[in-house]
């Protein structure tokens, strides 16, 4: 069976993991290292630990990354955590390295396709992964397959416009970021996210009432969704599975109510399963 390895180049950590056919074999982490070489050295390492071996000819590989995977803008890759990125061929060092070529993607994006192969969205042919941490980002699958759209931002959703006077970090207000983020929700209870669901779930009014808001949030944002690409089925990653069953009911209202479907059952609301895995199991299964 085929054999796969995906890494997920993360501000933080650097995950990699092996795959053969539908089976997660095995997975590593790292500290990302902060310099361009030191990070092709231990990817390098990762995928011989990952293979028992250093073999002749690599699995086929994918890279997952925050920013723009596009070659000739190298500036674009990174995001605001991985600076050294930006001026570094990470295309050439890993086709050199690996001795063959390297798929890169943007992180949302593959997170998407690791839960369309792997994870909740398999049965689904077409659906929005909402991934619900700092920010609201997304990733969009069509067909089985993820839109990665001309600047890597189709499916992220953050800064559609809600219409409520709240300032956003990108320096407009309304944003459904600005509303529905775990940081925002978190800011407005005083409380880190599961705790603030603990005290929803035992009843407390104001800590239902920031789920009840962000949630109708969250409906606004993916009632414009469905109304564009007839998307039905939304999977819920980061902070945002756990809080699901919160989010729910006003979530569901708000999408009866400004769509032309009637019915609950019309929509598929569900956590994401893959967790940390996503990136590098959706990298994965990039196509060079
Ligand atoms: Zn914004």
């Amino acid at each position: 069976m085929t054999k796969r390895i995906g890494f997920d180049i993360g501000g933080t950590n650097l995950k990699a993991g092996l795959i053969e056919g539908a089976q997660i074999l095995a997975r590593v982490s790292e500290p990302t290292p902060h310099h361009a070489h030191e990070m092709i050295t231990v990817m390098k390492k990762m995928a011989d630990d990952l293979l028992g071996e250093n073999p002749h000819q690599y699995p086929q590989i994918g890279v997952a990354v925050p920013g723009v995977p596009s070659p000739k803008r190298p500036e674009l890759l990174g995001g605001p955590n991985l600076l050294f990125l930006k001026s570094f061929d990470l295309w050439a060092a890993l086709t050199s390295t690996f001795g063959q070529k390297v798929a890169i993607g943007n992180d949302a994006t593959v997170a998407a396709l690791g839960e369309a192969r792997l994870g909740a969205g398999a049965e689904h042919d077409n659906f929005l992964l909402i991934t619900i941490g700092t920010g609201v980002g997304g990733g969009l699958v069509l067909n089985g397959e993820t839109i990665p759209g001309t600047g890597a931002m189709a499916g992220e959703i953050g800064h559609l416009k809600i219409g409520h006077k709240v300032m956003c970090g990108c320096g407009h207000t309304g944003c459904l970021e600005a509303l529905a983020s775990a940081r925002s929700m978190e800011r407005e209870g005083g409380l880190p996210l599961r705790e603030l669901a603990d005290k929803a779930r035992n009843g407390d009014a104001n800590a239902l009432s920031i789920f009840q808001t962000s949630g109708a949030s969250l409906g606004q944002a993916l009632a414009q969704v469905l109304l564009t690409l007839d998307i039905r089925v939304f999977l819920f990653g980061g902070g945002g599975g756990p809080v699901l069953d919160l989010l729910e009911p006003s979530l569901l209202d708000t999408l009866i109510e400004q769509t032309h479907l009637q019915r609950r059952q019309d929509f598929t609301l569900k956590p994401a399963s893959l967790g940390n895995d996503a990136g590098w199991v959706g990298a994965a299964f990039l196509s060079t």
